[in-house]
């Protein structure tokens, strides 16, 4: 769709770029002075630590910004006011401010290696953050846009291009129909979650959905139906997955989630929730359906568990789809391992409860507790691809210790001793 904005910058492309030029440099001169003035800086540090604050107290960004981002836009304009600034300069600013966090991190990320646990552990709380600098910049954009139309405010052009920019990127990465993202953004936001996981030894998982039978339900109701039918899903999809989750539409009517720092069965589990709310949904003209019901299939993988590369986890994913739909359809599937292996545990003392904790399961003793066998041992079986894992035992929910029977050990980044586990084929 064409808009008045950009037919106009289509037709005016000179008069925009000398414009744009001109309006650049006058507000990076001020702007240069303002990154050496200190009580500028304070400021914004002051506000970055109340966006911390912020975020660290509430669920979500959404949550956050309705409870307090406008206590925080009031302090920003009172700056605005003392410093005397242009609303462009305060966009301008709170961009600094949020590409400077993001470099900060980077550089951690590339060169600290005692900053590495550090990274993991905030890097969400940190892009959180960095969301709500945009944010609020586009606020003060808001702001400058209307002085436009007042006739003043003679910077505004260069945010219109930055945020034209932002636009056509949105497109460029958002899939038309579903409104999710779009297969070349889920590869590329894929891969770089999978070096993340691999970096800081973290869990990935992957879901890949199918409608079933949804040829059946276009051949009988026709494709604009269908067509409704995908967005309603996709709505549902989006919002059973958590904010850090990456919702995609990966082709025709099938749709993905990439899950950052999560493993299969609490995969399995968001897979599931999704596939049931779907089965409980009314859509127009289901009952045209084999079942009488639109219903969805899944697949499951996890990374390094179950895969090495992200092909190779698309590929376990669309496996253990397959599976899915060839044991009936409307059904979740996590791709299976062929190697089993069993974990035994014998302690000389009374003990009531043990949890096995590894790279394998994201280090949640709350999931995969072991079975106490009649001699007093505890005995768990896991399945795993060939490859080795550290793992260790959580005794009574407090201790942590390494498999007193395994040699082979391993330092942690947090200074702990773990198990290796070597698995062969
Ligand atoms: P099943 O997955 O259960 O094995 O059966 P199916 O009939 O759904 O088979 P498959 O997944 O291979 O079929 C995909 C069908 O989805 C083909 C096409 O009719 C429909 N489809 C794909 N993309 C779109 C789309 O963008 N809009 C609509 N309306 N239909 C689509
Ligand atoms: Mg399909
Ligand atoms: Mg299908």
């Amino acid at each position: 769709m064409q808009t008045d904005l950009t037919q106009f910058i289509q037709e005016k492309v000179n008069a925009l770029h000398n414009h744009w030029k001109s309006s650049l440099k006058d507000i990076f001169g001020r702007l240069n002075l303002l990154g050496d003035d200190p009580a500028v800086f304070t400021e914004l540090r002051g506000l970055l630590m109340d966006l911390v604050a912020m975020v660290e107290r509430s669920e979500s960004v959404e949550q956050a910004v309705d409870a307090e981002l406008a206590s925080i836009v009031f302090h920003l304009k009172a700056l605005q006011t003392n410093q005397g600034l242009s609303s462009t300069e305060m966009v301008l600013l709170l961009f600094a401010m949020r590409d400077s966090i993001r470099k900060a991190i980077q550089e951690i990320v590339d060169h600290g290696i005692e900053g590495q646990h550090w990274v993991s552990a905030h890097f969400q709380v940190a892009s959180q953050v960095s969301l709500l600098l945009n944010r609020l910049g586009l606020v003060f954009f808001e702001g400058s846009m209307r002085l436009k139309e007042q006739g003043v405010g003679q910077d505004v052009m260069a945010i219109e291009y930055a945020l034209l920019y932002e636009r056509t990127r949105q497109a460029a990465i958002t899939d038309r129909l579903t409104g999710l993202y779009n297969f070349g953004y889920f590869l590329e936001r894929l891969k770089e979650e999978r070096m993340r996981a691999e970096r800081y030894h973290r869990l990935l998982s992957l879901i890949l959905f199918d409608i079933d039978h949804f040829k059946k339900y276009n051949d009988t109701n026709g494709h604009p139906a269908g067509n409704e039918v995908l967005k309603k899903i996709a709505a549902i999809i989006k919002e059973g997955a958590r904010e850090v989750d990456i919702v995609a539409r990966y082709g025709g009517e099938e749709m993905v989630i990439v899950l950052p720092e999560t493993s299969r069965r609490r995969a399995m589990e968001l897979a599931d929730r999704i596939r049931v709310r779907i089965f409980e949904t009314k859509f127009e003209h289901m009952e045209s359906q084999p079942q009488g019901k639109i219903t969805i299939s899944a697949g499951v993988a996890t990374f390094p568990v179950d895969a090495v590369n992200e092909e190779e986890l698309i590929k376990m994913a669309d496996n253990s789809l397959y599976k899915a739909k060839s044991k009936g359809r409307n059904l979740v599937v996590a791709y299976d391992p062929a190697v089993k292996i069993p974990i035994r545990y014998k302690s000389h003392r009374e003990i009531s409860k043990v949890a096995l904790v590894g790279n394998f399961n994201n280090w949640d003793k709350d999931v995969d507790l072991m079975e106490r066998q009649p001699d007093g041992s505890f005995q768990f079986v896991i399945a795993l691809n060939p490859g080795v894992y550290h793992y260790k035992f959580v005794v009574n929910d407090v201790e942590w210790i390494p498999d007193p029977a395994c040699p082979e050990r391993v330092h942690d980044t947090l200074g702990g001793d773990n198990s290796v586990l070597r698995v062969h084929v």
